[in-house]
């Protein structure tokens, strides 16, 4: 799936040509019992994908910050307390939201790079007085994946709704919904699942739902989960107009996935991150992110300090290949590489070519070609 720009960004990523023609099918009336169908289809393969049977999907013209809204303002009440594990910018944004809508709540954010300890959940949750506990699986402005199973373990049983933001990781790294007693698992068609930007996702647990339904006052028209309840059950109905093109795309996007298959697509993730790894390894590149906290879909990456961002960046971009520069405290300090959806080894090939020579043109001495053999191990299996 070459494509001539090679966009190998944290999101969106690059998006493969069947479903580029999938987008490109004349636009239909959202009533069409073939997009209807292509509806129904993607909400199913949304909650095999993260192995959420009990759950609703709900899939909404929008992006991954309107899920995250939507988890908020339906399920957190104004007289409740949300704990939020932050581990990075995208963790900070929860508070942003909560801020925004005068919500209670608690941050705690680790150290950029790393993830908040189980432990330190453990203590808050002795305190207790939490309604709900909001989580990253992967911030992309750090590289940190959480031990999510870990803070799933100590919340199991508990009163606290867990709400857990997959942008970055699902359809990538293994989420399961239903073992880990998720509540929200929210996340956007543009990362891992390989589609264009566009669609806001999310599952949500019966009893979620349920606070949903038992809330009166709940600050919102769109981002109402309630409104939307309805359009899930029978896509049919009428309550705002949906992205028909984009759908229909996702459904593409979804159908390349179950016929790779969920343990080969995660396996591919984590092979592609250690060959990316070895290779910015061999190049005497080192990541930004705490060994204990790498997640498959994307690597952060240190500059040594005679590289300047710009200069690297533009170097990259001049050989057709985009990375992303580091957000908050690492800007201009680090780079950031996604390696999520539907890439292969000639992406991760390309990549690290124009790493090579990209460095080289920074004045670094690199031997030509070591990163791709350091890499090629792991991309034989
Ligand atoms: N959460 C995470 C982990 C993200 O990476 C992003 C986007 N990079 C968001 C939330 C926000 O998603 P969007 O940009 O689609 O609104």
């Amino acid at each position: 799936m070459i494509q001539n720009l090679l966009t190998m960004i944290p999101g969106p990523t690059p998006v493969h040509e069947s479903i580029l023609a999938e987008l490109s099918r004349p636009t239909t009336s959202h009533q069409d019992p073939a997009f209807v169908r292509a509806f129904r289809e993607c909400l199913g393969e949304l909650q095999r994908i993260a192995m959420a049977g009990s759950a609703q999907p709900f899939m909404v013209a929008g992006s991954g910050t309107l899920a995250m809204e939507m988890a908020l303002v339906n399920l957190v009440r104004p007289e409740d307390k949300l704990l939020i594990l932050s581990q990075g910018f995208f963790g900070d944004r929860y508070a942003q939201l909560a801020e925004a809508f005068g919500l209670r709540f608690e941050l705690v954010q680790a150290e950029w790079g790393r993830a908040t300890p189980p432990e330190e959940l453990e203590r808050r949750l002795t305190r207790g007085g939490y309604a709900a506990v909001a989580m990253t699986h992967v911030d992309t402005s750090t590289g940190a994946a959480a031990p999510i199973e870990s803070y799933c373990s100590l919340l199991r049983g508990r009163e606290e709704l867990i709400i857990l933001d997959g942008v970055c990781a699902t359809g990538g790294m293994e989420e399961r919904f239903d073992e880990w007693g998720l509540d929200v698992l929210l996340t956007g068609a543009q990362k891992a699942l390989g589609a264009p930007p566009g669609l806001a996702l999310l599952l949500v647990s019966p009893r979620a739902l349920q606070k949903r339904r038992s809330s009166s006052d709940v600050r919102a028209y769109y981002a109402d989960l309630l409104r939307w309840l309805p359009i899930m059950e029978d896509p049919a109905r009428y309550f705002s107009t949906p992205p028909v093109n984009e759908v229909v795309a996702l459904r593409a996007a979804l159908r390349i996935l179950s016929e790779e298959g969920l343990p080969a697509r995660f396996l591919r993730h984590s092979r592609i991150a250690r060959a990316i790894r070895a290779g910015l390894g061999a190049a005497g590149l080192e990541l930004f992110t705490a060994p204990d906290c790498l997640a498959d879909t994307l690597s952060v990456v240190r500059y040594a300090t005679e590289v300047d961002d710009a200069t690297f960046r533009t170097e990259m971009a001049r050989r057709r290949v985009i990375v992303a520069g580091g957000l908050g405290p690492i800007a201009g300090k680090a780079f950031r590489i996604g390696h999520m959806g539907n890439i292969g080894t000639e992406e991760v090939c390309r990549l690290l070519q124009a790493v090579e020579g990209s460095l080289m043109h920074a004045g670094r001495k690199i031997d030509s070609g070591v990163s791709l053999a350091a890499a090629a191990p792991h991309l034989d299996g």
